[in-house]
């Protein structure tokens, strides 16, 4: 019978050089469905406390959702480990082909432990599975060891997870590229990758890829697409992708300018669409199957960087790289991009930890390097750190590539106060002093500060959520927007979908294309019974893992100075609003005053026995 699900998970241990198929369990598929939720409870249950995320035992795991390589559209894949960044639950989320092409080799995951003697990369060819040496592609970056692995295997339309020099060096902020730019950004597991001597994944499949009632999927799928197509939302990022948001967010004040100082950027139009349209891009680009088509394919045509052919820079990335660095010529933001996409480093994080750099430089508590003016604004001087981070270049780079939380907390001298992240992940490109919620959401997401658990700013500055006026100063009403969003999230991500795909599908489509796939009845209350649940799971487990819940705060920039610009001019979120909004949230969860889920919300939860 072909069905949704291959029901087989692919493990494979490099210090043994052992290779062995294994059945998903039942109950987690029931209770977990796919994706993050069965990569969750796999590492809760398979990972001792305080396993070291580079250390061999440390588990990196490639997952699927029963909708991959079906017709459901806007679909991705995940990357499921535990963060060296973080030293908590990450789940980092990658577009591409890559994830249909493990579930047309026949599997629902692939599970990596294990640390080989020396570099390897894995070639799975269907069910036979080889660990082949890799010693000439180390030290190549991420683009050109893609390439050199399809020339080897000669077949170009291989698909290939890989990691460039920043994973090798094991740069806490080291991503996997999941082919040409669709990575797997956040939370270092690039490094974990490069842990275990992993250079790439390459995968070809050729099993087929069903589902269980045909006509009935075929219908929802239809469904599916004709919500996309209604949404405004998807209508503009069809047309100018993420980066249409850098104007929005200048308007709103939330924009990173300067490491954070302010939230306002006086030259934000030219990183935006308008800029970008003007300087690189060409046409539409997309990941497989999806009629979404976020991205921009184009070249640097004029300037000191012409000549690179680049992808569109997103929202997070002009954020982060460009004016949170005060630089505003987006062909040079796609130039120190292009660095990090093929070094393999996350451009997010890059971006913050650059600021942090510059800011410390400014104050005087850095020196800055000899050869190069480490000041905003200096483009060479992110390109000078870029390169010396993935290198891990003794002094600044060596420090930088600790990630922010620990350069600062090795540089001492109050740097903690500028240093921009939650739980050690760098802070993305939304300021949250403006919105309350979103500073709670940065708070409480499950792999440290992060937008993409739960994206409240929206609900916020619209006014309102379900039947309630929302103040997006205030903190009333944000606890249960952000738990409910969050939920949301976690309970798609099972399957795994694109965030974008959910603005424009309901959670009822999702639901039903769900049903149809797998043949058993899954309704939207189910996906979002199975979020709560998947979020109670992620917090034991980071707190298993030695998680302090007194890390639920946001960087004390957001907490101790107000917002000098925009319309939220001279707001920040106080430690009283952070424990109002907390305990309020903690409330919700059902978990105690301290952020710990109850014995009663655990049995609820049917994670008794977790
Ligand atoms: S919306 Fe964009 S990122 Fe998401 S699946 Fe479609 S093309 Fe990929």
């Amino acid at each position: 019978m072909i069905e949704a699900y291959t029901h087989t998970l692919l493990m494979i241990d490099l210090s043994r050089t052992a290779v062995e198929t294994i059945p998903v369990p039942a109950p987690y598929v029931r209770e977990f469905i796919g994706g993050k939720g069965v990569g969750a409870k796999l590492l809760h249950d398979r990972l001792p406390p305080g396993t070291d995320p580079l250390s061999p035992e440390n588990m990196l795991m490639f997952m699927t959702g029963p909708l991959t390589a079906t017709m459901a559209p806007a679909m991705r894949g995940c990357v499921v480990t535990k963060s060296p960044l973080t030293h908590t639950f990450l789940d980092s989320y990658f577009g591409g082909s890559f994830s249909p092409e493990i579930k047309y080799a026949g599997y629902d995951g692939i599970i990596i432990t294990g640390r080989a003697e020396r570099p390897v990369y894995i070639w799975i060819d269907d069910h036979r599975v080889e660990i082949r040496d890799a010693g000439h592609i180390w030290g190549k970056d991420a683009l050109d060891s893609n390439e050199a692995i399809k020339r080897e295997l000669s077949d170009d339309t291989i698909k290939i997870a890989g990691i460039g020099q920043a994973g090798e060096n094991l740069v806490s902020f080291a991503l996997i590229c999941c082919e040409y730019n669709r990575q797997a950004g956040r939370g270092g597991a690039g490094a974990v990758m490069g842990s275990k001597n992993l250079k790439a994944v390459a995968v070809r499949g050729s099993n087929p890829v069903g589902v269980s009632d045909p006509q009935r999927f075929t219908a929802a799928c239809k469904k599916a697409f004709k919500e996309l197509e209604a949404s405004p939302d998807v209508e503009a990022l069809r047309d100018a992708g993420t980066a249409s948001a850098v104007e929005f967010a200048n308007e709103t004040g939330l924009l990173p300018h300067k490491n954070y100082r302010n939230g306002t950027f006086d030259k934000a139009s030219k990183l935006a669409d308008k800029g970008q349209r003007k300087h690189l891009w060409m046409g539409s680009n997309a990941c497989m199957g999806c009629p979404i088509r976020c991205s921009k394919i184009g070249a640097v045509r004029t300037g000191k960087f012409k000549g690179i052919v680049t992808d569109i820079v997103e929202y997070e990335s002009a954020g982060l790289m460009g004016s949170n660095l005060d630089i505003s010529d987006v062909r040079a933001v796609a130039h120190l991009v292009k660095l990090c996409d093929r070094f393999g480093m996350d451009s997010m994080s890059t971006g913050t930890v650059i600021g942090f750099a510059m800011e410390a430089c400014e104050r005087g508590i850095l020196p800055s390097p000899k050869d190069v003016d480490l000041k905003f604004g200096n483009v060479a001087a992110a390109e000078h750190l870029i390169r010396a981070i993935a290198q891990r270049k003794e002094g600044l780079g060596a420090l930088l590539a600790k990630g922010v939380r620990r350069a600062a907390e090795e540089i001492g001298n109050a740097a903690e106060d500028f240093a921009m992240h939650t739980k050690g992940l760098e802070s993305p490109a939304w300021g949250p002093r403006g919105v309350s919620g979103m500073g709670l959401a940065y708070m409480t997401t499950d792999r440290g500060g992060c937008h993409q658990r739960g994206f409240p700013l929206a609900y916020e500055l619209g006014g309102e959520w379900e039947d309630k006026k929302l103040d997006p100063l205030s903190t009333e009403h944000k606890a249960q927007l952000v738990a409910s969003l969050q939920n949301h999230s976690a309970g798609t991500d099972t399957l795994v979908k694109c965030d974008f795909g959910s603005f424009g599908i309901s959670t009822e489509t999702y639901a039903e294309m769900l049903s149809a796939a797998v043949g058993r009845e899954i309704t939207a209350r189910d996906i979002l019974e199975t979020g709560e649940r998947i979020w109670s799971l992620t917090r034991m487990f980071n707190i298993a893992q030695g998680l302090d819940t007194s890390q639920d705060t946001l960087p004390k920039r957001f907490i101790k100075e107000p917002l000098p610009d925009g319309p939220a001019k001279g707001h920040r979120i106080t430690k009283d609003d952070m424990a109002t909004m907390l305990q309020e949230y903690y409330q919700v969860r059902g978990w105690d005053t301290k952020g710990i889920p109850t014995e009663e919300t655990l049995a609820r939860l049917n994670l008794t026995q977790s």
